[in-house]
């Protein structure tokens, strides 16, 4: 009979090459976690295999079979263990790992639903790469810049990327990347990359090209439009290779903003679904003030609430933590939360401005920079979040030197710093409410009761998108869902599946465009006939070609899509029956909408409110301009006030070309105030714009120059 040892080692053989399987391969790694290293792992698994080797020496007979078929059973399990030769164990957590793990996948009671995780759990970055050589240097540059503050994980390919990726989630650590090498001998890298969203969706897949292997990076470049990974970056040929720890870190950077977490400038106290904290968390969002928000019936909101010496208080509550006071706001305003910022700076009533910038989107935030660094006395009201529209685009691709692509958020920030370093006073959270013409000056009354007294003002107040208002395909927005032409997009459509929402010119003009390169363009109508919205020529050029569809009557009512759109659900309007069918993009015209209202008759605007500008002005306005001089291009039926941006009538709805008006309207409004004397404001004594550096008058010493 065997001994207890004996059996002991047959169990532990088995139980130890069963043990490298990937499935539960979290194990080892939990107990290495746990402080158990991998070389004791492996001197325990040699002792069972020993000493199941003897037993099978000593009892021959039947042990024999039973034995023999046990060594080769492990024996194959050591055999595939080998090609995870790689899978070192190299995470060690901290002692109390796993009460971080908990605290990392426990439900909002235990933390910020925001998802912010314990700033000390560190994230991993994964290589997956099964070159050797490549997968080296990789791991070398890695390690040597990041492996202080992220775990550094490098493997071979699908199986064990997927493994590692399934055993760090399993351990609560978060990916903050995964960067795998695509070329001819990686030719299914996209694809092994584009299958990790299922395992850890926040991770940023990043393909890695060599330098020169164009066909890869054309690949790669329509797997990024279609949302298959994130980004892309050129192998590091030498060392140090700043170029690529430049693109890197701005990848962590993206990651971590995304996640949150860490330091928090705001605290929200609320109720988890109203809707009054889902606009702050948009809001605080938008602005990017990294903020937390917490339930106010978890343990930790209660708590909040408790050192606060607050009980049962209006929800939500507002914590500002920055400052030394650490105002607690209760139930505020969104003015309330900004006065309490403390970033603006109180206008005087007698103040003047050169020029008042109305919308802190890119056309306005443009306009501020250049004024303010021209020496313009500038001041930007804002109603609700810098960067406009384009703030709630998650990756802006096509604006000029960001190659990777750039967040709205980020960009705007950028910009805004741009224009405060400058000098440009921003009064955020109001709305401008009127504007109006008082003793050669204008005056711009917002929404707070204030008013503002200007020489010139540029209207850059934006337009809004119509949405479709399908929260699943918002959240897929540049993923395969995009708002408006996107024509960047159209080379990446190269064989693919695509949908245009939209009876307009625009719509037309973007089917017929993508379908130079997709193998199907499908426009979606609601109407019974695309007559009444699209022009003769483009209807006919639309019949002509043979790869787009109209279907009528019909309109987009969901989706799926993990990485990217993969299929949309589509409404017949009659009778409300729906059908799913594969798609592989959507591109959404329904239409904008100017946001002009706000200035009453004041402006000259054309049917669809859109303001009128330069030439577009004549002849209606005629009778109103001053003699003299025709209007400048970007100016409106007022003289000294210009729009600029997608509020003006003809202008291109994109980031690049708002940004272009803004800072074109700056050297008119010079040519204005060189052509305007400065006039005193009825019942005030006028003082001059002054220079904070000369003493002059702001636009006198520019004038000078
Ligand atoms: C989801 C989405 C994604 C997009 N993606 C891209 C892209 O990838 N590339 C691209 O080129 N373009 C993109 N666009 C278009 C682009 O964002 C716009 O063309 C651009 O933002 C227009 O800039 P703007 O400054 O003219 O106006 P807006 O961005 O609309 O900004 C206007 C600002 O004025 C403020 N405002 C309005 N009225 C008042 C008032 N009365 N008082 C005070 N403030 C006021 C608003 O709150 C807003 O902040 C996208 C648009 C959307 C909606």
């Amino acid at each position: 009979m065997l001994t207890i040892t004996e059996i002991a080692g047959f169990v532990g053989a088995g139980l130890a090459g069963a043990a490298y399987l990937p499935q539960i391969s979290h194990l080892i790694r939990a107990r290495c976690s746990a402080g158990i290293s991998r070389l004791a792992f492996e001197i325990w698994l040699l002792a069972s295999l020993l000493v199941a080797a003897r037993a099978i020496a000593i009892h021959a007979g039947v042990f024999i079979v039973l034995g023999g078929v046990q060594v080769v059973a492990t024996t194959l399990i050591m055999f595939y263990a080998t090609r995870y030769k790689d899978t070192r164990c190299p995470i060690h957590l901290p002692a109390q790992s796993s009460a971080k793990a908990a605290t990392v996948t426990a439900p909002v009671e235990a933390g910020p639903i925001s998802g912010v995780r314990p700033a000390t759990v560190r994230a991993a970055i994964v290589i997956a790469c099964r070159e050797p050589g490549a997968r080296e240097i990789l791991q070398r540059e890695m390690s040597k810049r990041y492996s202080a503050d992220y775990h550094i994980v490098a493997c071979d390919r699908s199986a064990e990327l997927a493994a590692w990726m399934r055993d760090l989630v399993a351990a609560g650590l978060p990916v903050a990347l995964v960067i795998g090498e695509v070329d001819a001998q990686d030719p299914d890298g996209i694809e092994v990359l584009s299958a990790t969203r299922a395992i850890d969706p926040t991770a940023l897949r990043v393909a890695v090209a060599r330098w020169g292997d164009w066909e890869s990076m054309r690949c790669i470049f329509d797997a990024v439009t279609l949302g298959k990974i994130d980004h892309w970056v050129t192998r590091p040929v030498q060392s140090p290779a700043e170029e690529f720890h430049r693109s890197v870190t701005g990848f962590l950077m993206e990651w971590s903003s995304q996640r949150g977490g860490g330091f928090e400038a705001a605290q929200v106290i609320g109720t988890r679904w109203s809707a009054r904290s889902q606009e702050l968390r948009d809001l605080f969002a938008r602005n990017r003030v990294p903020a937390g928000f917490y339930d106010a019936t978890s343990g930790h909101g209660r708590q909040i609430l408790r050192e606060l010496g607050l009980e049962s208080p209006q929800l939500p509550v507002v914590v500002l933590r920055f400052g030394t006071e650490r105002p607690a706001l209760v139930n505020p305003s969104n003015r309330e939360i900004a006065d309490a910022f403390g970033l603006m700076r109180p206008i005087a009533p007698e103040e003047i401005f050169d020029v008042t910038v109305v919308g802190a989107g890119p056309a306005g935030l443009a306009a501020a920079v250049y004024a303010s660094s021209e020496g313009l006395r500038t001041v930007v009201v804002e109603q609700e979040a810098i960067g406009g529209q384009a703030g709630t685009s998650s990756m802006i691709r096509n604006y000029p030197g960001f190659s990777q692509g750039i967040t709205g958020a980020q960009l705007a920030q950028e910009t805004w710093q741009q224009a405060w370093t400058f000098g440009t006073t921003f009064v955020y959270m109001r709305q401008a409410e009127s504007l109006s013409r008082v003793d050669g000056h204008y005056r711009l009354r917002l929404s707070d009761g204030g008013v503002l007294t200007t020489r010139t003002v540029i209207i850059a107040t934006g337009a809004t998108y119509r949405r479709l208002g399908i929260p699943f395909l918002e959240h897929l927005q540049g993923r395969g869902v995009f708002y408006g032409a996107a024509a960047s997009e159209a080379p990446a459509m190269r064989g693919r599946n695509v949908f245009v929402a939209g009876a307009g010119n625009s719509a037309g003009q973007t089917a017929l465009h993508m379908a130079k390169w997709a193998s199907r363009v499908t426009i979606l109508v609601r109407a019974k006939s695309l007559a009444g919205s699209m022009s003769e020529y483009l209807i006919r050029q639309i019949g002509a070609t043979p790869n787009v569809d109209v279907c009528y009557r019909v309109q987009v009512a969901g989706g799926t899509g993990t990485g990217g759109l993969e299929s949309l659900v589509l409404e017949d309007i009659p009778s409300g029956t729906r059908r799913s069918v594969p798609a592989d993009a959507l591109f959404v015209l329904i239409g904008s909408q100017p946001r002009t209202q706000w200035l009453g008759e004041a402006v000259a605007r054309d049917q669809r409110g859109f303001i009128r500008t330069g030439p577009d002005l004549a002849p209606d306005t005629e009778g109103s301009w001053p003699s003299g001089r025709q209007p400048l291009p970007l100016e409106t039926s007022l003289p000294g006030v210009f729009a600029a941006g997608d509020v003006r009538r003809g202008s291109v709805k994109r980031v690049a070309s708002a940004v272009g008006e803004g800072a074109a309207a700056i050297p008119l409004v010079h040519r204005h105030l060189h052509s305007t004397p400065a006039a005193p404001a009825a019942g005030r004594h006028l003082r001059p714009a002054l220079s904070r550096r000369s003493g002059e008058p702001a636009y006198a010493r520019r004038a000078a120059t």
